[in-house]
């Protein structure tokens, strides 16, 4: 517990323990949605960097903006203003085609559904991207992801026989048996028991720090995010702190405060707690 909590202001660099290049860079984003006959503002000019070798966590209040972020960090939605680079490359200049294919061959998704195939195998189902690249099929990495998610031997079963959680991590393995550069997870823990739990996370971390790769995760957990280089929490928008070598206290606390800051600037009448944001 008498551990070094660090808390330093968004922009910092990230961690002197990974000096090396940035996978993740994004630039002042914004983020509006057309609501009626106005516009809600989800994203207020978000920066954010993730090295390699780095395991990142997005945290922050329900309703400010975590999914959103990830989403236009992987570009699945595009930002209404700014930009994302992911490995060096402009999504805002990338066309549809360069998009799917960096998708396909250096981005991992984890998120809450699995969408497994229920016709295939659970092997084929790891093995599917392989297929669709048009690529051989490697047998003993699929076997190898299988098994680092505790489900060695079990390939030839059909997903709809497994629990949520097990389908849950034949997707993580679908992922792993990929060796993305970039992996972004959503609440990658939400629904399994804690032993699945700690396996998805610590295969999540050795991901994070292999050379040349990393994982931005959000979650709601604490623990989670303590077992993560580092925490970013955002509020109203904006990413208002960060955290390195979080403990799951620590983290607990400052949600908590970013809980109540949130609801005194609503309390208090403020236009989407424009005037709490500390990070433009
Ligand atoms: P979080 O993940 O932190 O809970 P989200 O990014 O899901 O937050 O959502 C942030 C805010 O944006 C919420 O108030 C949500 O209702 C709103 N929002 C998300 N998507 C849309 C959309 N397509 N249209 C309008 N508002 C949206």
């Amino acid at each position: 517990m008498a551990s070094t909590t660090r808390q330093t202001a968004p922009h910092a660099p990230a961690s002197t323990a990974h000096p090396t290049g940035a996978l993740i860079v994004a630039d002042h984003l914004s983020k509006s949605y057309p609501v009626g006959t106005g516009e809600v503002h989800i994203l207020h000019g978000v920066s954010l960097t993730v090295s390699e070798g780095e395991v990142c966590a997005i945290m922050g209040p329900s309703g400010s903006g975590k999914s959103t972020l990830l989403y236009c960090l992987a570009g699945l939605e595009a930002p209404s203003a700014g930009d994302v680079a992911l490995l060096g490359r402009s999504l805002g200049s990338s066309s549809r085609t360069q998009l799917a294919e960096l998708r396909r061959s250096e981005l991992g998704f984890v998120f809450q559904s699995y969408n497994l195939m229920p016709t295939l195998s659970v092997a084929e189902n790891v093995a599917l991207p392989f297929r669709l690249r048009g690529e051989k099929v490697d047998a003993s990495r699929v076997e190898q992801a299988l098994a680092s998610v505790g489900l060695g031997g079990r390939g030839s079963s059909r997903p709809g026989s497994m629990s949520g959680g097990e389908q849950q991590r034949v997707a993580i393995a679908r992922v792993l048996a990929q060796r993305p550069r970039i992996v972004f997870a959503d609440e990658p823990t939400g629904a399994l028991d804690s032993k699945a739990g700690r396996i998805v996370l610590s295969e999540l971390r050795r991901i994070g720090s292999t050379s040349g790769q990393c994982v931005l995760i959000v979650t709601h957990d604490p623990a989670v995010a303590a077992a993560c280089d580092r925490v970013v929490f955002m509020r109203d928008g904006r990413l208002a702190r960060q955290m390195t070598t979080p403990t799951t206290d620590g983290v607990a606390a400052m949600l908590a405060s970013l809980e109540q800051e949130s609801l005194e600037a609503a309390g208090a009448g403020a236009d989407g707690g424009a005037g709490g944001g500390r990070a433009a």
